[in-house]
């Protein structure tokens, strides 16, 4: 496939986002107002080694620690970190995304109370989809460094301050090792009773494939984030497949950049194996400004780096609407309009012939 025409068809297909966190898309150019505006805690270097990626790339847990505990202080922060997001998630063809965002650290270490931070991201989730025509809606993350009781105030804030249009579930994330999905179950439990989506992060950091059974048995998630090491236990990735649980994966998530040797990373990499066991994924960038990646770019590694065809992206497409957390009666119109969307930009692309499908989704 010419380069240039896959970039090209690859932004022009509609996508959904399901895996990206808020502050892991916050522009360099913003980043350094904010330090800037804040007194400058952070010397240029410092920025600069957050915005860089090197080949065994660090992870960005502590950028992401920088922006609660140094420069995120008012509600506006967290619209304009919003709307960029969803600006520049736009310009790529995202229709719709659910991305994340910490409630504990923003209220704990930023001291902006929850009601007031979630109006903001709220209403920069409304002014974008006015002016951009994206549907954006918010996940509260649980922070798992934190205790299971910060989870449970956590899920009681958005459960009180209800906003049911926009702020649609619970996520989990920071740092799995150590912190077990098992931990966080009544926060959890209280999510769900109380009417929200439930996804957790499980399987990253090479942390162990019982992590995602607990997540999806115990916690009973409707959806994984990352979920790699599933593909250690072929017979649990079965029971997966079956359930038609959506593993969001992220093709340039750094612990395997970090562990696998180069020249096999691609070829070893959990993602190329997922579809071959019957599971159902989907592309996305995670932490989109940190990463160095755009939704673009996160497809298109998907063909050049793991060797999936134009037929298991369409796949990935429908899989990502399967996943998303919107209404049945959207769900069924975006898919008949999506598809036949795909088919026409692929028909008008200068595309070869696609290679022949390795996983037939
Ligand atoms: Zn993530």
């Amino acid at each position: 496939m010419p380069p240039a025409a896959l970039d090209e068809f690859l932004r022009a297909i509609p996508k959904v986002e399901l895996h990206c966190h808020l502050f892991g898309t916050v522009r360099k150019a913003t980043f350094e107002a904010l330090n800037a505006r804040a007194g400058s805690p952070l010397a240029q270097e410092e920025i600069e080694g957050f915005y860089t990626r090197g080949e065994k790339p660090v992870g960005v847990l502590r950028v992401l620690r920088a922006l609660d505990a140094e420069l995120v202080r008012s509600p506006d922060d967290l619209y304009q970190l919003t709307y960029e997001y969803l600006e520049d998630a736009a310009s790529h063809s995202v229709r719709h995304a659910e991305f994340s965002w910490n409630p504990t650290g923003t209220v704990h270490a930023s001291g902006i109370a929850y009601p007031v931070a979630q109006d903001a991201i709220v209403r920069a989730i409304q002014d974008a989809r006015h002016d951009l025509g994206i549907s954006g809606r918010l996940i509260a993350a649980i922070d798992r460094e934190a205790s299971p009781e910060a989870a449970v105030e956590m899920v009681d804030w958005v459960l009180t301050h209800r906003r049911e249009e926009e702020v649609v579930g619970i996520g989990i994330d920071y740092r799995e090792n150590d912190r077990p999905p098992e931990m966080f179950l009544e926060a959890y439990r209280r999510a769900r009773q109380g009417g929200l989506k439930t996804t957790a992060h499980a399987g990253e950091f090479g942390m162990p494939w019982t992590n995602v059974r607990t997540a999806v048995e115990l916690l009973e998630v409707d959806r994984i984030d990352h979920g790699y090491t599933v593909v250690d236990q072929p017979e649990f990735a079965r029971e997966c497949a079956e359930r038609g649980v959506l593993f969001t994966v992220v093709p340039t998530n750094s612990y395997y950049l970090r562990t696998l040797p180069p020249e096999r990373w691609a070829l070893d990499h959990p993602i190329r194996k997922m579809p071959g066991l019957g599971l159902r994924i989907h592309p996305n960038t995670d932490d989109p400004t940190l990463h160095k990646v755009t939704p673009t770019q996160a497809w298109a590694m998907m063909v050049r780096d793991f060797g999936f065809g134009l037929d298991d992206l369409r796949g990935f497409m429908l899989n990502g609407l399967d996943g998303a957390w919107i209404a049945d009666s959207r769900r069924r119109k975006w898919r008949d309009e999506w598809a036949a969307e795909f088919d026409a930009l692929r028909d008008g692309s200068s595309l070869d012939t696609p290679t022949p499908s390795m996983s037939g989704t």
